[in-house]
């Protein structure tokens, strides 16, 4: 499928008048609109809910929004937990998916009434020390081994630091029951970035029918089933984006074939999906400032691997459009690289683009999740701001970009830089 930029040139020369480049901005009708779909597939089961994964993109003002949308947050840190609290989310609008849990974040996240979802059996007994075991509890599932959903789309939980294995998921159940937990999920997160319109309903049905043995050899009731996130978006043209109302309609087929005639109709469905609900929804806008021509052509832009880390660690495809040279042939060859000194700094390589002039605006396709979140400081190069683009076509600003005053405040107890 083509990949269409939600901004042109035009709109890009007017912002930059205000905010320079690099940024990020997110298309907020487009993922209204997506977030209104998600809860549209699953309106068939009465205690579905989308816990927006907060560590995607912790932007506040994209999750105020996704809040009046209906979604949950998912947290698995204190400073997520912050966010959550400080945006109004209580009770079953958390989700806290931790792992390696430090000190007090369970706690916190038990003050706001969230859900807890236990990723280990040792951490039974640390709750418990830290607040004492809630009414409600969830545990993370990790079967081991490959999993395969179709034809080429795998993952490897059994390389996975995630989660407990069956065994494990029995006597954490046997020992929060006896414990006085009334209510119990079930958690797992078996593939990532999966462009499939199978590997919901197929997770699904291996977690239903987990749920079903565990409900009869435990005595528990199963409250709900978190099938976590994992549901991809085509970041290559040559992708085809997932459908989520199949989706839903997959994963309410196994509902009515195995929980329903267990009995178990009441069990809701939760999801934790992160890449889906803003990755094609953000981009990252940046300009061509060098050109070098030695043993490759290399393009050198304003932004660098601090502002999308995907490509320089997962070597991950980022689609990128010339702005206003959208149908000029792609006769020229390129790697588009950042200043960072390391060479993994390359936003494309080998990549087929028109040829790309000076200050010429990029726009780097499907950053809105997993994108300005991972951005760190390495270089001295600094996060850039963050821009939303109004139902309306306003531009507004909600994250300014990082000043050396940033970068140097961790240093405000001494008066060594004055
Ligand atoms: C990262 C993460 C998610 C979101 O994953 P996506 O691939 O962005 O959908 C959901 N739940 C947990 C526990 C995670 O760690």
């Amino acid at each position: 499928m083509e990949k269409k930029p939600f901004v042109t040139l035009e709109q890009v020369e007017e912002i930059v008048k205000d905010y320079p480049t690099p940024f990020h901005i997110y298309d907020e009708k487009a993922f209204m609109e997506n977030a209104r779909k998600v809860n549209e597939a699953f309106a068939w089961n009465k205690g579905f809910r989308e816990y927006f994964a907060v560590k995607a993109e912790p932007n506040p003002f994209i999750i105020k929004l996704l809040k009046e949308a209906g979604c949950g947050v998912d947290c698995s840190s204190y400073t997520e937990l912050m966010i959550a609290d400080k945006l109004g989310f209580r009770d079953d609008e958390i989700m806290f998916s931790s792992n390696d849990t430090p000190e007090g974040e369970f706690k916190y996240a038990n003050d706001l009434g969230g859900i807890i979802n236990l990723d280990d059996i040792t951490h039974i007994e640390f709750l418990e020390e830290e607040c004492g075991i809630p009414e409600t509890v969830s545990c993370r599932y990790n079967p081991g081994g490959v999993y395969e959903v179709c034809n080429g789309i795998m993952d490897n939980p059994g390389d996975a630091k995630f989660g407990m294995t069956y065994h494990q998921m029995v006597e954490a159940f046997n020992i929060l029951k006896e414990k006085g937990v009334k209510n119990f999920g079930i958690h797992a997160f078996l593939a990532s970035n999966t462009v499939t319109n199978e590997y919901y309903p197929m997770l699904a049905r291996d977690i239903f029918k987990l749920a079903v043995e565990l409900q009869y050899q435990c005595g528990v009731h199963i409250g709900f089933v978190n099938l976590s996130g994992g549901v991809g978006i085509p970041y290559s043209p040559d992708q085809e984006p997932n459908d989520i109302m199949e989706i839903g309609e997959g994963v309410r087929k196994a509902y009515e074939e195995i929980l329903t005639p267990a009995g178990m109709g009441d069990v809701a469905i939760y999801t934790e999906m992160g890449r889906f609900m803003m990755g094609p929804y953000g981009a990252l806008i940046t300009k061509a400032i060098h050109e070098k021509h030695i043993y490759r052509e290399y393009i050198g832009v304003d932004a660098t691997a601090a502002n999308l880390m995907r490509p320089a660690i997962y070597d991950s495809y980022h689609h990128i459009t010339v702005l206003g040279k959208e149908n000029e042939k792609a006769n020229h060859v390129y790697d588009v690289v950042g200043s960072l000194c390391e060479n993994n700094d390359k936003f494309a390589v080998d990549r087929r683009l028109p040829k790309i002039d000076m200050g010429d605006y990029l726009y780097i396709h499907d950053t809105g999740a997993h994108g300005f979140a991972m951005g760190y400081n390495y270089n001295g190069r600094l996060r850039s701001a963050e821009l939303l683009l109004r139902e309306d076509g306003s531009v507004e600003l909600i994250r300014r970009a990082e000043t050396p005053d940033d970068y140097f405040a961790t240093f405000d107890f001494s008066d060594i830089l004055k």
